[in-house]
């Protein structure tokens, strides 16, 4: 499949990581939009957050509980923002499920 986070995640692109289990990777963002960004992605491929289902959101639930880890090591102890974007209005521009962590500074309060 042609899917740039399979091959960030199979280490056929490189990435600048910060995290890595059998399940996920956290490295950070090409195009920071936060003084911190982060991605977080499944290793397996899921389209997005309209194709998690029962069968495979446990690995969502693996995927937010190591985000505090993640956010520990990159010192966000002054809060950040997880975000996902779904399809079109949402200007998803990859297609595979990745959660944003931004941080790192006074995020804007806007939620669109
Ligand atoms: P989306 O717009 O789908 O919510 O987020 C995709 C994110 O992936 C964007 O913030 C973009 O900067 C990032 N991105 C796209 N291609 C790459 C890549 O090859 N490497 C890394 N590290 N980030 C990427
Ligand atoms: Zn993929």
């Amino acid at each position: 499949m042609d899917c740039i986070f399979c091959k960030i995640a199979a280490g056929e692109i490189p990435s600048n990581k910060v995290y890595e289990d059998d399940k996920c990777l956290a490295f950070y963002d090409l195009n920071p939009a936060a003084k911190v960004h982060v991605l977080i992605i499944p290793k397996e491929h899921i389209a997005s957050a309209a194709e998690v289902s029962k069968e495979n959101s446990a690995l969502v639930g693996h995927i937010f509980s190591v985000i505090p880890e993640i956010a520990k090591k990159l010192e966000l102890g002054g809060g950040f923002r997880v975000v996902t974007n779904c399809g079109a209005h949402a200007g998803q521009s990859v297609g595979h499920l990745h959660f944003h962590i931004l941080g790192g500074e006074q995020l804007r309060m806007e939620m669109c």
